[in-house]
């Protein structure tokens, strides 16, 4: 019942049809104030290197930030949604190819928008990815605005107890770059630095939390649905450096609703911390903005809505036309 009330709120997947503006095809400006939010909880699967800048020489440390009255491990949201767009633009291949008949997407890129789309430098600024996530042209003359919107986050553990770092009994860990981080060079032949190349780097430990928020703004079904399904391919994939390695999470969605969150991510980091966390969404303790009425769905309806993707994809092939 909620499901069914949940999907009537969505936009109409017309909206996902890109216009013509001056001979290109470019996604719509489509902006309805409704709003789904996803809520939930990351937690690493594996060694993770949230890692924003580069750090000296040949250590890495994680970015580290006090946040209510503790050190913690930060997640950027820049990093969360590059590795999110990429993971979406795979499995939206993978559709297009299966549409075809075949292994091949680019002619469906070609025949719908045009060009085939490469992140980051030749985005295609018409398909579903670009839509949701936002870009500029190749040519650097067209833009769209991205209608996800994402949060910093924090480890709910204290770095001391979550990261391994030179203080901690673990120490840091010891890479090789050659194998790890390697670069070809103009001729394809790879890049390492002799014999130097080991480092030492600083990470975030299996078992941490990271609670995380993320709007979708005027949502259509496959927008919602899409990400869900992003978010698990890129948990397998892994999230910062080194990711072939490291950065494997385990997500649990605790709701996807309509409307805005009266909570933040600073606030789960405190429901955590007293052991409430996954309770408060269970019993509906929390509240959404929406503009009608607000729904929220959890556990199984949230797993009802994933199986949806198909039919939304169908959808919007035929939409496109
Ligand atoms: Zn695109």
């Amino acid at each position: 019942m909620s499901l069914e009330l949940f999907v009537n709120q969505m936009v109409e997947m017309e909206s996902l049809v890109p216009r013509e503006l001056k001979g290109k095809k470019v996604a719509q400006p489509t902006f309805t104030r409704e709003v789904v939010t996803v809520v939930g909880l990351k937690t690493t699967a594996a060694r993770f290197l949230p890692v924003s800048h580069e750090g000296h020489s040949n250590e890495t440390y994680v970015d580290k930030v006090d946040v209510l009255g503790k050190q913690r491990a930060e997640f950027i949201a820049r990093k969360l949604k590059g590795i999110e767009r990429r993971a979406h633009m795979a499995l939206f291949r993978e559709l297009a190819a299966r549409t075809n008949g075949s292994d091949e997407w680019k002619s469906f890129f070609e025949g719908h928008f045009g060009t085939p789309c490469i992140i980051p430098d030749g985005l295609c600024i018409a398909c579903w990815n670009c839509g949701l996530f936002g870009g500029l042209d190749a040519a650097g003359q067209r833009a769209t605005f991205s209608r996800a919107r994402y949060f910093d986050t924090y480890s709910i553990e204290e770095t001391l107890e979550c990261v391994s770092m030179l203080e901690s009994e673990e120490g840091m860990g010891i890479g090789n770059q050659v194998y790890e981080d390697m670069v070809a060079d103009k001729e394809g032949k790879p890049r390492g630095r002799g014999a130097e190349t080991y480092h030492l780097y600083e990470y975030v430990k299996a078992g941490t939390h990271f609670p995380f928020i993320t709007l979708i703004e005027s949502p259509t079904l496959l927008d919602v649905v899409g990400y869900l399904h992003a978010v698990r391919r890129a948990d397998a994939h892994g999230y910062g450096k080194y990711s072939a390695n490291h950065g494997k999470f385990d997500t649990q969605f605790l709701a996807v609703a309509t409307g805005y969150p009266r909570f933040s991510v600073l606030n789960m980091l405190e429901w955590a911390e007293a052991g409430d966390l996954e309770a408060k969404f269970a019993n509906g303790e929390v509240q959404f903005d929406a503009l009608g009425e607000a729904v929220m769905l959890t556990g199984d309806e949230i797993d009802a809505l994933a199986d949806k993707l198909q039919g939304a994809f169908d959808e919007y092939v035929a939409a496109l036309g």
